[in-house]
């Protein structure tokens, strides 16, 4: 691995096979793009016994619930209090099928919305999973999600069963459940005497304990509903995106391409299961490759990350750009890559990940972070920095093998035209048909027709693809500055501003003026030990200046304590901007409690 020198222009980070520790699963790029296909791929996986169909729930645990499979662990709990709980393929065989058993029996059938909101607790896996195994629609909701936000999902989805922990049901739910007419049932995890209204909750585990452990899975067509995700709530009014059962053929597929997954990995991706990331790659990629997951209760501490990634032995780590950058704040000082001689494979997702974050991996870990792009509608990975590719620092990578992505231009009322010159920006789109893109918007027709156009589906992110086919992104549709005729990348800018010694977090906007249409004006928070003053504005103005010129740097910096950012950690821009603006703030539903 050649690895270029912090501060310098970011030259790709060169592999050789001495980085490979295991061969690759995606070694010719090339070839394999030539040689794929989606059908290929589904042989891959089992499909339900008696060709009755491909369901989820089967090929991620219960196909390898047999013979000696059967004792692999498929879930390591990591509880806030330092127990450790461990669940076999075999065992995680059971009780979902006691969950799928326990549905069955209140009448929850195919394609009904079951929505579960809870921590990362052994109950959220196991009702996912068999919800799935009943065919019914496994519905995540964050758990720190206040009344409101849990109101209109439930309203969205029209959902009948609730499942949640006894906590949030008396503080969330249970002053609001009059507002719910929906909801028949609720299962509670956890002590029901402390709830009111007794009559209407039940018991999980008393209703699992009361249930066989054994459950057949019901014919599943490929295109039978399996996942209800609702979008961050980033650009507006989050979305709930439809996924299918077929989509199980992307997850294993991807989880292999883009994150290297071989049967024998620890893995361990941070991702809260409320969000796509944390259900795809939390809870079905993995299982589908035979593999052990970590699933960790706690939230974000930098030393208890260590310590897990270390202890656990951890092979492949998958997080999020705010993650690594809260890593980075304790400097690469912090670590040893000499401490994760079993960490192999480092990715990162959700945001732009920062050249400098990219780079930084490989001092505290020994091996590069490997960006990656999707979204809630793709439902698993489209374009990625492979293990055995060169990495570009800044770059999201390439498309995977079976997705073909274009830059488009939009050339009127449903016409786009594909821009063919490289280095050219433009809206990043895909051809339709890989097996987890969503099958609709819940309650919004309209909105999911028009994310077609000329036989695409446009992505709502700009980017713009060089030479050797690696992708750049831009920024959201909504978010891209344009000032004095230039179209201004805020990553671009921020990248920049995080490379400061000073900066621990940058969120930049494009502020209305007469003059340039827009002006850039970032918003900076400090590392500890900084001092927000004037000396220091003046400072980051002439870096950014210096770095970026004066077409692109920003013209003002506002220090906040915090950049606002969503639970998915996302930087919320729009927000920046209404608060500049003085307008009203929009959806602020998955807004992170600052
Ligand atoms: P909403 O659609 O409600 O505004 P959202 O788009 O943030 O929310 P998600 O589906 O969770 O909801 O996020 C997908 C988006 O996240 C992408 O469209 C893109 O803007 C951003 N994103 C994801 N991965 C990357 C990446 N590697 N680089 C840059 N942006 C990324
Ligand atoms: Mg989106």
């Amino acid at each position: 691995m050649t690895v270029p020198t912090l501060g310098t222009r970011w030259p790709p980070i060169a592999k050789t096979a001495r980085d490979w520790p295991v061969s690759p699963n995606l070694l010719d790029y090339r070839r394999t793009c030539a040689e794929f296909s989606w059908a290929e791929a589904q042989r891959q996986l089992d499909g339900l016994p008696d060709g009755r169909g491909l369901n989820i729930a089967h090929e991620a645990v219960d196909r390898h619930a047999t013979g000696v499979g059967r004792h692999r662990v498929a879930l390591r709990w990591l509880s806030k209090d330092g127990a450790r709980r461990d669940f076999t393929y075999g065992d995680l065989r059971e009780e979902t099928s006691r969950f799928a058993n326990v549905l069955k029996s209140l009448g929850v059938g195919k394609g009904d919305p079951v929505v579960v909101m809870a921590g990362r607790i052994p109950e959220l896996y196991i009702a996912a999973l068999g919800t799935l195994k009943n065919g019914s629609v496994f519905t995540p909701l964050f758990s720190a999600f206040g009344p409101e936000p849990i109101q209109s999902r439930i309203d969205i989805a029209r959902a009948k069963v609730l499942v949640t922990t006894d906590a949030l049901y008396r503080k969330k739910v249970e002053p609001i459940r009059a507002l719910l007419p929906s909801l028949e049932q609720v299962l509670l995890i956890g002590d029901v005497t402390s709830i009111q209204s007794f009559a209407r909750v039940r018991h999980l585990r008393t209703l699992m304990a009361a249930v066989d452990a054994r459950f057949v899975i019901p014919a599943t067509d490929p295109e039978d509903a399996a996942l209800l995700h609702f979008t961050s709530g980033t650009t507006g009014k989050p979305k709930g995106a439809l996924h299918v059962h077929h989509a199980v053929v992307a997850h294993h597929a991807t989880a292999r391409f883009a994150l290297d997954l071989h049967p024998d990995d620890v893995f361990w991706c941070t991702a809260d299961p409320g969000w796509v990331t944390g259900t795809s790659y939390g809870i079905i990629a993995p299982l589908t490759l035979g593999l052990t997951s970590i699933v960790d209760e706690a939230d974000f501490d930098a030393e208890r990350w260590y310590a897990i990634l270390a202890r656990e032995k951890v092979t492949v780590f998958y997080t999020a750009p705010t993650a690594i950058r809260m890593l980075m704040r304790g400097g690469a000082a912090a670590t040893r890559p000499q401490a994760f001689p079993s960490l192999r494979f480092l990715a990162s997702v959700g945001e732009p990940l920062n050249p400098e974050a990219v780079v930084w991996g490989v001092g505290a870990f020994g091996r590069p972070f490997h960006d990656n792009w999707w979204q809630t509608e793709t439902g698993g990975i489209m374009i990625a920095n492979f293990a055995a590719m060169d990495v570009r620092p800044g770059s999201m990578g390439r498309p995977l093998p079976g997705i073909e992505a274009a830059i488009v231009r939009r050339t009127g009322e449903g016409a786009i035209e594909v821009v063919d010159a490289p280095d050219t920006e433009g809206e990043l789109a895909l051809r339709p048909g890989w097996p987890s893109m969503f099958r609709g918007y819940l309650s919004d027709e309209a909105r999911y027709r028009q994310c077609f156009v000329g036989g695409y589906y446009l992505t709502g992110d700009l980017a713009r693809r060089d030479g050797d086919g690696y992708y750049w992104f831009v920024g959201r549709a909504d978010d891209v500055i344009k000032s004095s005729g230039h179209l201004i990348s805020p990553f671009e800018v921020e990248s920049v501003l995080l490379e400061h010694p000073s900066v621990a977090e940058a969120g930049v906007i494009g502020k209305p003026d007469p003059v340039a249409f827009e002006i850039v004006k970032a918003f900076v928070a400090l590392k500890p030990g900084f001092d927000a003053d004037e000396t220091l504005n003046r400072e980051l103005l002439g870096f950014a200046r210096v770095r970026l010129g004066a077409a692109v740097a920003p013209k003002e910096i506002e220090f906040r304590p915090s950049i606002p950012k969503n639970r998915a950690g996302k930087i919320m821009r729009r927000l920046l901007k209404a608060q500049e603006l003085g307008l009203p703030q929009g959806d602020t539903s998955t807004l992170e409690a600052s």
